[in-house]
């Protein structure tokens, strides 16, 4: 069982790969969120080996999770309520990115234009292809290739 320590409101995020803990940090934009996060790295895990946890305390709907689909979608996420897990979040390929990845293209519009957001939709839902709202530059996860 997981121990979720002193955390009232918030989210546990589990089974993250090993190493991937501080890249979510920054995906769900933790460093400019006043709320108490702990990173737990290397952790042992009977199916995985190894793996990095995140533990955040804040109102679960200040946190975009969405993006943790795109990232990873085998990522457990738990969301805590006084103290306790009160439901586990499916993650899925989001529809959309907003800011997330950013567009090659040298061409593209958002190269140009400083101030777009940088949009991308999902393409092809089996292959995880996301393309350039703007320009349809092709972007594909970085899971797949490997
Ligand atoms: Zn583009």
């Amino acid at each position: 069982m997981l121990n979720v320590g002193q955390l009232n409101e918030g989210v546990v995020l589990d089974h993250i790969e090993a190493g991937k803990a501080m890249s979510i940090y920054k995906y769900l934009k933790l460093d400019h969120m006043d709320c108490c996060v702990a990173i737990i790295k290397n952790a042992h895990s009977n199916k995985m080996g190894k793996k990095d946890i995140i533990k955040i305390e804040c109102p679960i709907d200040e946190l975009d999770l969405n993006v943790l689909g795109f990232i990873d979608h085998r990522i457990t996420v738990n969301i805590i309520q006084d103290a306790r897990i009160v439901a586990k979040k499916e993650l899925t390929l989001p529809k959309k990115l907003v800011n997330i990845i950013h567009c090659k293209n040298p061409r593209c519009i958002t190269s140009i234009e400083q101030e777009l957001d940088h949009i991308f939709f999902l393409a092809d839902a089996e292959n995880e292809v996301y393309r350039c709202q703007y320009c349809e530059e092709k972007y594909r996860s970085s899971r797949k290739k490997q």
